[in-house]
């Protein structure tokens, strides 16, 4: 489908009905709104993302509550974001957010928001291809706003920044800036590459948060091209700058094996972590924690699973090591680890011993640490083959009236 609008050229739009609806619905509630950023950026490129974008000049909340309602969607408001967000039946967005300025403080920290314009609005944003507003109010959709010229770096394939300071506000937008240039097949335009590197050479990269530069590691990691990425943000030293960390060769050999074989991204992200120098006091789950220092001590019991004949010995020391871990292990270890590895996963791991912590209490025994070593004891016995399920009941028997178990 192709909306008439003022960019020139038709632009292909593949929920242009939904659009209007949205745009209709802002109306209603007595505002303008535009579909911005990325999805505007995507349809003028004919690629298309699930996510929609849109800004309104004001009632972001009631807007958002209004698209809720019509397209029974969930609806969630982020007060000191002015951001409202529908969340569909097939669980994509519609982010409707109050347009607004920001002005930065300092360097890296995040800006003090105000309600502005839309035109105001497009001058805070990254790069000129990110900075382009369609809008969908009735009787002027389809017109485009293209302030800093957005259409012509796409079609130079150029990521550009709107002013010199752009990467000394926010150095993340480095981060950004090869994501999307690795993404779309684009070239980083010459000034804004040479401000880029004096962001990261004066060390401005350093001041974000840990929690910021996980943020977009996590994004990296969902991307198709994240490896190509990873290898440039170890060319710029970017990483080198704020994490202390330039993945070494062997390592990136290692995220290029799990990428060839699985596109999970929290299982690359995971990996990545455990190559990080300290992620002690880094604000990621428990499971991604242990995960990462499990795959970063996996070399000191290595050479026993090489050696392990029995099964209860693999059981023994794949047991402690979270399941995300060994999802990535099975994946980059070579072939005879992997196979041990993958036994674990798909067999052992789940086998129980049938004889319950009720009939040992039945059989006798008082509640404590001797429960869990016998119940230990009945499943290696069952993994080495050496009792069938019948006897278990008779060895629980033998154990609980041995002294020593
Ligand atoms: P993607 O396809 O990855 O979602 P996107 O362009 O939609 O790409 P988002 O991270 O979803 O990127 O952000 C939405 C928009 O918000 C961007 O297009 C850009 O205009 C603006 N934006 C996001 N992050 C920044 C930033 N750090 N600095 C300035 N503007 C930003
Ligand atoms: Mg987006």
């Amino acid at each position: 489908m192709s909306i008439g609008a003022k960019a020139g050229k038709g632009i292909r739009c593949h929920n242009e009905a939904l659009l209007r609806l949205l745009g209709k619905i802002a109306h209603q509630c007595g505002t303008r709104a535009f579909l911005v950023g990325g999805p505007v950026r995507d349809m003028l490129l004919d690629r298309f993302g699930p996510d929609i974008d849109i800004a309104v000049e004001s009632k972001a909340q009631t807007v958002g509550k209004e698209i809720g309602r019509r397209v029974h969607g969930r609806f969630v408001f982020h007060s000191r974001f002015l951001t409202a967000t529908v969340t569909l039946p097939d669980s994509s967005h519609i982010d409707i957010t109050q347009t607004r300025t920001e002005t930065y403080s300092r360097p890296a920290v995040l800006p003090r928001v105000k309600p502005a314009p839309i035109e105001q609005d497009l001058f805070r944003r990254d790069f000129t291809i990110n900075a382009m507003a369609l809008e969908i109010t009735p009787f002027r959709f389809g017109y485009l706003l293209d302030p800093c010229s957005g259409q012509q770096d796409l079609k130079y394939k150029l990521v550009r920044i709107l002013h010199p300071k752009s990467f000394i506000d926010d150095p993340t937008r480095i981060f950004r800036a090869i994501r999307f240039a690795i993404r779309l097949g684009f070239g980083i335009e010459p000034q804004t590459l040479k401000l880029m590197r004096q962001s990261i050479k004066s060390s401005y990269p350093s001041l974000l948060t840990a929690e910021r530069i996980l943020y977009e590691l996590r994004l990296i990691s969902s991307e198709t091209r994240r490896l190509q990425m990873i290898e440039a943000i170890k060319r710029e030293k970017l990483t080198r700058t704020c994490l202390d960390w330039s993945p070494p060769s062997h390592f990136l050999s290692k995220l290029k094996l799990l990428s060839s074989r699985t596109r999970n991204p929290e299982l690359f992200f995971i990996l990545i972590l455990s190559n990080l120098p300290d992620t002690g006091n880094f604000p990621i789950t428990k499971q991604e924690r242990e995960s990462a220092r499990a795959i970063n001590r996996f070399h000191l019991i290595h050479s026993r699973l090489m050696r392990a004949k029995r099964l209860s010995t693999i059981y023994r020391l794949l047991r402690p090591i979270p399941e995300p871990a060994l999802q990535i292990l099975s994946r980059i270890e070579p072939r005879a680890v992997a196979r041990a590895i993958n036994l674990y996963l798909n067999r052992l791991s789940s086998i129980r011993p049938t004889v319950t912590g009720r009939e040992l209490r039945k059989l006798g025994l008082m509640p404590g640490p001797k429960y869990q070593r016998i119940l230990d004891r009945l499943l290696y016995a069952r993994l080495d083959g050496l009792i069938s399920k019948e006897k278990e009941y008779n060895m629980a028997r033998r154990l609980i009236r041995q002294k020593k178990v």
